[in-house]
């Protein structure tokens, strides 16, 4: 086809679409509507007397003027943008939309965009397009710039989108198929367009849009009724399939609350806001264990569990509907930001187990401000929101949280503290990784064991490739056979002593059939770790513990199995391994994942036991962190037991020659339930 043909063909094209796109007036908005909500009086009679177009226009009016409906995050009189968002805004007027940050430059959707367009076959890049995260930045960009081009653009992506993206009406057994990927060609696009949690994302954010674009000239009577209708759809869509459980629904509820709160005059409104009050409500019991942990054993979904819970109230309470939330959600709520307080390090960041992101400073401490707003009693939630400058520290350093498996040894609460965090729990939901018994641990001022993250999510090919290698049980700080993942996830707390000379925690997880591991941890004189690893059980091949530390440089001496820290700075760490004769030290492929799809190269390390079936292979590790390696002690460690103890473990540890006996027994399971 030549050049001149093609051309005449997509301006066909244009024109075409064009017509499509244009915004017609949705008569069925107003069945949708309540009529006899205050203030659409005027919309009522013109549209009781057939004259559709005067009733549109009344309803815009009221909209720009109805006063009484308050956004948390909307604030119209001090409107602000970042470089960021700018460039966002200003991309997106050129189909240049930013997706998502892992995939950085943003790809063009093309002049007639292409909803479609799948340039790398990860899942969140396809799901996230639908999300529109350029949207709220164009209207930020409109409001600063006063420039009608914004406005425009954004009418003229939000009709295409609507065009090129129906929902095909499908019952919940199609949607599901579709959602599992059984469903291929065009339908297959709803599953990505109309997935709940892209829903629910749009049905939160295009409040703010609305707010951002509403006195726009682009912004017609026509186009709020399309607009409304789409939404109500939206809202729909999510009531009927709402996820069945997990972050997802959490962020569902959280936005019907908003759908309900922020458009009162859809005569769902009320049940919308109240299904999503209901859920939350439920979900916060079901979704938080006892000790406050959230069950995808994940510290940044934590984090969003946290701020889901929040925002709800945040809408609640500046339209005036806090009682309805009841005391115990606001418990639990507070309950898990203390927890999610004790998990992190000093400088804010979170441990990256399962897909957690690793955060920075500034962010968390905002999470910690708009908490405080909630709990402004709570003193713990002012000391971390100001720094310091207000509010007090716990009274407890350690801290164990037995029914989500977390433990934290902890010396102090400053930048030099030595903070251990290690993970033992339970059968997590599906963001947990099997990483059972591995631990980070931060070192005046540095994360010296850092997990090796999630560095991404789920697609096709090479994109599940990348997820599993960083999903690997032998890429964390614990210990496998044969180098597999775990078969079994679900530790318990067998011992757990937080205060004095000697903190202890024992930990034991099923593993493997015919292998289990029980994990002792002593915290020694609030200075270094004694790490006592047995794996027990009837199983035969080769016991790994695998060690993986910060990016930079490590001395190995695989003779006496030693790793030296040799990082710039005042944080370093010795870490040597006292094992069973034929127990070998092997180099291995090291990676942290800092931020979605990337990755810095690390030192990892196994030590190799063949395992004979019926021996408990058995492997003793001190950790001691140090400011600098040259000042490193001199280590020795050894069982004092000759066999594996049902309820005890003892040891003598040296160091630069002094001994020092650790014993830990206990009585009975502290097996707690999940
Ligand atoms: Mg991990």
């Amino acid at each position: 086809m030549n050049y001149l043909l093609k051309k005449l063909l997509y301006i066909l094209c244009l024109i075409c679409t064009t017509g499509l796109q244009a915004q017609q007036l949705r008569p069925e908005v107003f069945s949708l509507i309540d009529l006899d909500y205050p203030g659409l009086e005027q919309v009522r009679s013109l549209h009781q007397a057939g004259n559709n177009t005067a009733a549109a226009e009344a309803l815009l009016a009221y909209y720009r003027q109805r006063s009484h409906i308050n956004h948390p995050d909307v604030d119209l009189n001090h409107v602000t943008i970042g470089k960021q968002e700018q460039q966002w805004a200003d991309d997106a007027l050129e189909h240049t939309f930013f997706v998502h940050k892992g995939y950085q430059p943003s790809y063009n959707y093309g002049e007639d965009i292409d909803w479609q367009y799948w340039p790398v076959k990860d899942n969140e890049l396809r799901w996230q397009l639908h999300r529109h995260k350029w949207f709220s930045p164009m209207g930020k960009a409109y409001r600063v710039s006063g420039d009608e081009k914004y406005a425009r653009a954004w009418v003229h992506q939000y009709m295409d989108w609507i065009l090129k993206n129906p929902l095909t009406e499908v019952d919940k057994q199609q949607y599901e198929l579709i959602s599992s990927g059984e469903v291929k060609g065009d339908a297959e696009n709803v599953r990505f367009a109309w997935r709940p949690l892209e829903v629910s994302n749009r049905l939160q954010d295009q409040t703010g849009q609305f707010l951002y674009f509403l006195p726009s000239s682009a912004f017609t009577p026509e186009f709020l009724t399309e607009f409304l209708v789409n939404y109500h759809r939206h809202a729909l869509h999510i009531s009927a399939n709402y996820s069945d459980t997990g972050n997802h629904l959490l962020f569902e509820a959280q936005r019907m609350i908003y759908a309900g709160a922020f458009f009162p005059e859809f005569k769902e409104a009320g049940s919308w806001r109240k299904s999503g009050i209901e859920v939350l409500n439920r979900e916060i019991h079901l979704q938080a264990y006892p000790d406050g942990g959230h069950f995808e054993l994940d510290p940044h979904y934590h984090l969003a569990a946290i701020n889901i819970f929040c925002k709800a109230l945040f809408m609640a309470d500046v339209n005036g509907f806090r009682n309805e939330f009841p005391d115990g959600y606001l418990h639990t709520v507070e309950h898990m930001i203390l927890f999610y307080m004790n998990l992190c390090f000093p400088d804010y960041t979170n441990p990256c187990f399962s897909d957690a992101k690793l955060g920075e400073r500034k962010e968390e401490q905002k999470n910690y401000r708009a908490w405080s707003r909630i709990f402004p009693d709570n003193r713990q939630i002012r000391y971390m929101a100001t720094g310091g400058k207000e509010g007090s520290l716990p009274d407890h350093l350690s801290k164990a949280f037995p029914h989500s498996g977390f433990f934290v040894f902890r010396n102090s609460w400053t930048e030099e503290a030595t903070v251990m965090v290690l993970k033992a729990g339970p059968q997590g939901f599906w963001h947990c990784q099997p990483d059972n018994g591995t631990f980070e641990l931060w070192f005046n001022g540095r994360n010296l064991f850092p997990d090796s993250g999630a560095y991404v999510y789920a697609g096709e090919g090479e994109v599940m490739q990348s997820r599993n290698w960083f999903r690997q049980t032998r890429v964390h700080n614990t210990l496998t056979l044969d180098g597999r993942n775990l078969e079994t996830t679900g530790s318990v707390c067998l011992h757990w002593q937080g205060e004095g000379e000697v903190q202890t925690l024992v930990t034991e997880n099923p593993s493997y059939e015919g292998l289990r591991h029980r994990r002792t941890v002593f915290f020694v004189d609030n200075t270094y770790f004694v790490v006592a690893d047995e794996a027990i059980g009837n199983a035969t091949g080769e016991v790994n513990l695998n060690y993986q530390l910060c990016e930079g440089e490590v001395q190995i001496d695989a003779d006496r199995l030693i790793l030296l820290s040799q990082f710039a700075g005042d944080s370093n760490v010795k870490l040597q391994c006292f094992a069973e004769k034929g127990t070998t030290l092997r180099e291995e492929e090291g990676w942290r994942s800092t931020a979605y799809r990337q990755r810095v190269e690390r030192t990892a390390v196994s030590f190799n036991t063949p395992k004979k079936q019926g021996d408990t292979t058995r492997f003793l590790t001190v950790i001691y962190p140090v400011k600098d390696t040259a000042q490193a002690p001199q280590l020795s460690a050894k069982f004092t037991t000759k066999t594996f103890s049902d309820n005890r473990v003892d040891i003598e540890v040296k160091v630069d020659g002094k001994s020092r006996k650790l014993s830990c027994q206990w009585q009975k399971d502290l097996r707690f339930d999940n």
